[in-house]
């Protein structure tokens, strides 16, 4: 979108073969294998939570052990969880095998369903705020931001966000722009890392309150070329909402973290000129302890031009709470966003255990410091 360009206005030259046949052929395997499939990740969870509360449980004994090398720059006491890239990956397939979750879609209904079930699990307060809402397309729809509150009566908060909804075209492919896409990475990335900290949160409870907030309609906006009347602010249409109707009177948190598009390999994630505005000191924050973990060909210390994302509407409508974005920059791109951003191949084939871990992880490390 123009300067503030969340969505380049250039073509990327990706090939794109037989996404019909693999789409059907993915929808046909997921709806066979995937009660199977979820059994078996239910079992793999519970094993591995098992080993997390063992962990927790040793944490607690050794007041002063922890895991990160680097322990002589944190507070004393401080037990930081291990982020479990596997669970986040696997967050990612169920999300994707409910297919494309733009609004109103079967999938985004289903979808809804499970994170609201899911984090339900982890979590006693989850609400979901609902919200009439009208697209570019003239359509009206009923959003559902789904908001899970870790320890709400503390006063200390920071809030998490990700969107997770999908693209309803797939206007950046070369071919079936007009077919929904999977949205792997750009919905399903930052919604996975989130719901396995809030895993985490449920095995070790924070000293501080987290707010996870699951934006809807951010990748609902008007295309470049577009049949319709020109509509302002057609993008980000959940946090547009949550900004002027926070689920919570007078909310607020020290600062925010928006994941989005956290999952490819070799992601760059870099100061992207927002964040750089309302918030430098917790961009800073949050690349040092990316560095001090190893994770620094992740996170670059280089500046990037400004990023329509959901964390601009938090950042200029709710003002209290000063908001980044950890969102892929690539160089070598004409739109710099990943190379399947928008097109049918934004698909597991694409998701990387690694750099699932490498925020999740930095993010972890980050709470439990607070
Ligand atoms: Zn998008």
């Amino acid at each position: 979108m123009k300067e503030k360009v969340q969505h380049g206005n250039l073509k990327n030259n990706f090939m794109f073969k037989k996404c019909l046949l693999f789409t059907l052929t993915f929808f046909a395997f997921f709806s066979c294998a995937d009660k199977k499939h979820e059994i078996k990740q239910e079992q793999h969870e519970i094993k591995q939570e098992q080993k997390d509360t063992t962990k927790v449980f040793g944490c607690m004994d050794t007041t002063m052990f922890n895991y990160n090398p680097l322990a002589n720059t944190q507070p004393a006491n401080v037990c930081i969880p291990k982020f479990n890239s596997d669970s986040a990956y696997y967050y990612i397939e169920k999300q994707v095998s409910f297919g494309p979750r733009f609004l109103s879609s079967v999938g985004w209904k289903n979808c809804a369903l499970w994170l609201e079930k899911k984090l339900n699990s982890y979590c006693s307060n989850v609400i979901v705020q609902t919200a009439p809402t009208t697209t570019y397309d003239g359509k009206t729809h009923t959003l559902k931001n789904i908001i899970a509150s870790f320890n709400p009566n503390k006063k200390n908060r920071v809030v998490l966000f990700a969107h997770w909804d999908t693209r309803h075209i797939a206007d950046y492919d070369t071919k079936n722009k007009k077919d929904p896409i999977l949205g792997a990475n750009d919905g399903g990335s930052g919604v996975a890392v989130l719901i396995e900290l809030a895993r985490q949160f449920s095995l070790q409870p924070p000293n501080i309150g987290i707010d996870i907030v699951l934006f809807d309609a951010e990748d609902y906006g008007q295309p470049e070329k577009s049949e319709y009347p020109k509509m302002e602010n057609s993008w980000c249409l959940g946090s547009q909402y949550w900004s002027k109707n926070p689920h919570k009177k007078n909310y607020t948190a020290k600062y925010g973290i928006l994941l989005d598009m956290v999952g490819a390999k070799n992601a760059t994630f870099r100061f992207e000129e927002i964040s750089r505005t309302y918030a430098k000191h917790i961009l800073n924050k949050v690349w040092k302890k990316g560095h001090q973990l190893g994770f620094e060909k992740y996170f670059i210390f280089e500046n990037t031009g400004p990023i329509v994302d959901d964390h601009l509407y938090v950042n200029m409508i709710l003002k209290t709470i000063p908001t980044i974005d950890i969102i892929e920059y690539d160089p070598a791109t004409i739109t710099n966003f990943n190379k399947h951003w928008h097109t049918h191949n934004d698909n597991m084939q694409n998701v990387n255990r690694e750099t699932l871990n490498a925020v999740g992880q930095t993010l972890l490390d980050v709470i439990y410091n607070e």
